[in-house]
């Protein structure tokens, strides 16, 4: 709480103490003196005395130390009259120093009294401590009396009120400082109800605060505090209080502040909004009280405004502009402050969505951005979080039965309406649950946006639920990536080649060009590995162009050294081939290279050929016009259906070593890879098969009409040098 470290509340309205008022009580008057007779005596003297409006009431104390107790426990003692000597001859004195210094009260006044004369205390202690009057017993008669404690009341009452208006100011000084750091504009109007109940005096209820756009929208209340507090957030005509209700509406109407039955503050600021607090104090205010008032509502006035523009500059930074939902900043803050019914968030991205803007235009993106917002936002319940996190990525943060990849789908089902056009949406989503979860938000958000990317990767145009192997596998791979890079550029990356024999001659056809990582470490990292992370990252393109440059160069070091009637192979990644200039660069490398075209076959994999016909159609006629060779890679492991083949204009199909290895071509019906030797020959297409390491193997696929093997039989996968030898040695 803010005024928690405020020990002592002030006391402004207590009829208690106020001169002048009817129901006032009366002055507390404390009588020490060891002789009952004065007791008695003071008693009679003051019978029936009424000052300054106020009767007397007496405190008896027969000692110094029962004075004490007495001091210690009432506060608002108006005045002391105090015998000197007691147990101990400066009893009365010790009695002065201990109310003044240990208790620090300078409110009290002080009258000593004693019995003897000459005991008088030095003028410096009258000073020092403060006391109003000095006089022996005798001395003092009924009138004397009356007149000394009238004087005593009348200081005591200035003093009083000096010191409760120096507590308010500085209350206000401090209430200011509080309400002046940047906070939202409900909190404020809840420092205003603190403040305002401690300034007062009174208990934290009793008061409600509401807000009005001036502009027209219905007042409603802001903060309110004891038994006020079920009002918040409901309009001012649904306040069930009349009283309450007609008192803020007057002062909202008015522009003023009301003092009458109740006290209704009114701030206003030169923005639109206006605040009224009504506080339920069923006495007048003093004049002290109003003063102190007006000027804490000046000065709350200014902070009104200054939370008012540092709302302003909040909702810039906090929301996004083109949709209206809360944006990323502000996600992350609902995530971290999140109820525990919100327990899944979920982040849905439009699949295709830079296509969208690149080919049709930007205004157009934008507008699909809106509409799917718009979707977005009505499609759940306001208890979920609906926010716009990245250019074309929503979030969503609520309960696990309202965000769930069903809802999500169903926002897609139906085409979204854009510039009168009816178009066609995806979108993948990447979800987590926060059950237990007790991450920062920002680590929720990373998390769920590695299912996202998992889901990008998998399941396009579905969801993902974040597993926490997720995150291991995306950090290893975002590891391996970096390192790749660095070999990329580092020329730790090389190439094998691995020949090609005809089975039915024995003789080495050609070879295949097969990529090598080896690492400063000197592990070898397999191709199945690294090349996929390649083609995700965007690598794949100038590391596939590398190997193409490097094989042909090769090819053309075989020629030079005189193997000719030798055929290059190789792989090329989907990512590679869609390239818009890959035909083109494939010519230029075999142009520079001074190969013949004919002596170059690039492998394809059966998933490629059949994922894009239209495209990979074209493609071929280039490639043929070009004069280069395609053989359908991994054939078997795919569905390519006989028709799709028959049209592909394709030179070779490769037997996948999977139904080449073990016992599976060796087999009594030897399955798929007799299977495909039919049906190449059916079509009239030449054959390999890879993976041939057994003569058994080798015996099978040649008597099935295979016409060219590769596998450890033969040769292993060898460096370029041991490549050469290899053939010429079989050559010779
Ligand atoms: P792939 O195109 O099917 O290559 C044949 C793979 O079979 C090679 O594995 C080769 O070492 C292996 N192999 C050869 N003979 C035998 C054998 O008798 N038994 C067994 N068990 N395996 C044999 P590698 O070099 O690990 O390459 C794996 C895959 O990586 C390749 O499969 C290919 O898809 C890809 N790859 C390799 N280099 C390149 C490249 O330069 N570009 C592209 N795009 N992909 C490449
Ligand atoms: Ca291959
Ligand atoms: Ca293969």
């Amino acid at each position: 709480m803010i005024l928690e470290d405020r020990d002592e509340p002030l006391v402004f309205v207590d009829e208690a103490e106020r001169p002048g008022d009817a129901a006032a009580a009366s002055w507390r008057i404390l009588i020490v003196d060891d002789e009952p007779d004065v007791h008695e005596v003071t008693l009679l003297a003051l019978r029936d005395v009424i000052i300054e409006g106020r009767s007397l009431s007496f405190l008896h104390a027969r000692s110094a130390a029962e004075a004490e107790t007495l001091l210690r426990q009432e506060d608002d003692i108006a005045v002391v009259l105090l015998d000197v000597v007691m147990e101990t001859e400066d009893a009365g004195l010790r009695l002065v120093r201990f109310l003044r210094d240990e208790l620090g009260n300078r409110a009290t006044r002080i009258i000593l009294r004693t019995g003897q004369p000459g005991y008088a205390p030095e003028i410096e202690t009258i000073r020092l401590y403060d006391i109003n009057d000095y006089k022996t017993k005798s001395e003092l008669t009924r009138v004397r009396l009356y007149t000394s404690i009238t004087v005593a009341i009348r200081s005591y009452w200035q003093i009083h009120q000096l010191e409760a208006n120096r507590r308010g100011l500085e209350m206000i000084v401090n209430a200011t400082m509080e309400l002046s750091r940047p906070r939202g504009l409900r909190r404020f109007a809840e420092g205003v109800v603190t403040q305002l109940c401690a300034l007062l005096g009174i208990g934290e209820e009793g008061l409600v605060c509401a807000a009005a756009s001036v502009a027209g929208v219905s007042p409603y209340v802001l903060a309110a505090a004891g038994r006020y507090s079920a009002w918040i957030g409901q309009s001012l005509d649904s306040i069930p209080d009349d009283r309450v209700r007609q008192v803020l509406e007057d002062a909202l109407g008015k522009r003023q502040h009301t003092f009458e039955k109740s006290t209704c503050l009114y701030f206003s600021t030169s923005g639109n909004h206006a605040l009224a607090a009504f506080v339920d104090i069923y006495h007048p205010l003093s004049d002290v009280d109003r003063k102190l008032l007006e000027v804490f509502c000046s000065n709350i006035a200014v902070g009104f405004e200054n939370v008012q523009l540092y709302q302003k500059v909040y909702d810039l930074a906090f929301e996004d502009l083109l949709v209206r939902l809360p944006n990323r900043n502000s996600f992350i803050g609902l995530i971290e402050c999140r109820p525990a019914s919100a327990d899944r968030v979920a982040l849905v991205d439009i699949d295709g969505f830079s296509d969208i803007n690149s080919i049709l235009d930007q205004a157009f993106g934008d507008q699909v951005l809106e509409a799917v917002a718009k979707r977005l936002r009505a499609a759940f319940p306001l208890s979920v979080a609906v926010a716009r996190v990245g250019s074309d990525v929503f979030g969503l943060l609520g309960n696990a039965d309202e965000v769930t990849p069903e809802h999500v789908a169903q926002v897609f089902a139906q085409p979204f309406s854009v510039n009168d056009q009816d178009l066609r949406l995806s979108a993948t989503t990447g979800l987590i649950s926060l059950v237990g979860n007790t991450e920062r938000a920002v680590e929720i958000m990373k998390n769920t946006g590695v299912a996202l990317k998992q889901a990008k990767s998998f399941r396009r145009g579905k969801a993902m639920f974040y597993e926490p192997a997720h995150a291991i596998e995306a950090r290893d791979r975002m590891r391996l990536l970096n390192s790749l890079r660095q070999a990329f550029s580092a020329d730790y990356l090389f190439l094998q080649y691995q020949p090609f024999i005809d089975l039915a001659s024995g003789r080495v056809v050609g070879a295949e060009a097969l990529l090598r990582w080896k690492t400063e470490e000197g592990q070898f990292v397999p191709p199945d590995r690294f090349i996929p992370l390649a083609e995700q990252s965007g690598l794949m393109v100038a590391l596939g162009n590398w190997v193409m440059r490097s094989a042909l160069q090769f090819l053309a070091r075989l020629h030079s050294e005189g193997i000719s009637d030798f055929r290059m192979a190789i792989n090329v990644s989907h990512v590679q081939f869609r390239e818009p200039d890959f035909v083109e660069k494939l010519e230029a490398a075999i142009a520079s290279c001074q190969v013949a075209p004919s002596a170059v076959e690039i492998e394809l994999t059966e998933s490629v050929a059949i994922e894009n016909f239209a495209l990979i159609e074209q493609k071929l006629v280039a490639l043929r016009r070009v004069g280069v060779a395609v053989a359908i890679d991994d054939f078997g492991t795919g569905y390519s259906s006989l028709s799709i083949l028959r049209r592909l204009d394709v030179d070779r199909l490769k037997i996948d070593r999977a139904f080449v290895s073990g016992e599976q071509c060796v087999a009594e019906d030897s399955g798929i890879a007799r299977m495909v030797l039919q049906l190449a020959s059916q079509l009239g297409l030449q054959t390999i098969a890879e993976g041939i390491e057994t003569e058994a193997q080798r015996q099978t696929l040649r008597e099935l009409g295979c016409d060219e093997g590769q596998g450890y039989l033969f040769s292993r996968p060898l460096a370029a040098d041991a490549l050469l030898d290899f053939v010429k040695q079989g050559r010779a």
